[in-house]
């Protein structure tokens, strides 16, 4: 059994020191994180959010000249609330099911764009069979739905790295330390570290490609290149919001 996990969450929560509220929050969060895994093993779902600084709410008070970047108060209260409603619709509205427990933190990186962590442990895990319900890592139909497709092809198509862009900081001795490009799958399964291997169809399965702007070109894009997201939540915020289940082996007891 592998418990080694731990070290993952630890991971994930330990923040650099520009992190809202500085150490000691950040300190508390973690031991945080360790009490719930100790207590409800492995969350079920990782969700990273990240603030969308085209968001009409950032654009519209830009005073001429300013980059969103220039008004840190400004993304902050957005995105505070933007947060709000995002963990609303989780734990309330229950769209992954009847959610245990929940913790997030939120982070900023000098000169980024705030983005959130968010575990959470759900009530029932889901099952393989009914992840695709929840989370896609593919480009949508953009005949069916619009709009998906287009937040999907600028928020969550990972990179591009590889030969395209060989000096991406996911690059180490050529190859992608992200795993990127995944490989084409015709259906989700459950990987053995417990995170599902996401259904990506080749162009023969039916899956879609497009092109995306690279630095002045036009690079085609598959599905073995999206970031798994749920496609409920990326239409509702348009922004960047990675979704990644685990089957969390909820046995095992820290002790
Ligand atoms: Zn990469």
């Amino acid at each position: 059994m592998n418990d080694g996990k731990v070290a993952d969450i630890g991971q994930l929560i330990i923040l650099p020191s520009s992190f809202t509220g500085g150490p000691r929050y950040l300190h508390e969060r973690t031991q945080d994180a360790m009490t719930y895994v100790k207590n409800y093993g492995r969350p079920d779902l990782f969700i990273t959010f990240t603030c969308n600084p085209n968001w009409t709410e950032i654009q519209k008070e830009l005073f001429v000249g300013q980059k969103p970047q220039d008004r840190h108060d400004l993304l902050a209260r957005v995105f505070h609330q933007k947060q709000k409603a995002l963990m609303n619709l989780i734990i309330k509205a229950k769209i992954f099911g009847e959610v245990k427990c929940h913790m997030y933190t939120i982070e900023w990186q000098k000169r980024g764009l705030p983005h959130a962590h968010i575990l959470i442990w759900l009530k029932d895990s889901l099952h393989v069979h009914r992840v695709d319900d929840f989370i896609s890592a593919e480009i949508p139909n953009p005949q069916e739905d619009p709009d998906l497709f287009r937040i999907v092809m600028k928020q969550m198509v990972y990179g591009p790295c590889g030969s395209v862009n060989p000096h991406s900081p996911c690059m180490k001795d050529g190859i992608c330390t992200k795993r990127y490009p995944r490989h084409f799958l015709k259906e989700t399964q459950t990987g053995q570290d417990g995170y599902p291997l996401y259904r990506r169809r080749s162009s023969q399965d039916g899956g879609f490609s497009a092109n995306v702007n690279f630095q002045g070109s036009e690079v085609s894009v598959d599905n073995t290149w999206i970031a798994p997201y749920c496609p409920l939540l990326t239409k509702i915020f348009n922004a960047h919001i990675n979704v990644e289940y685990c089957n969390s082996v909820k046995s095992i007891k820290y002790v």
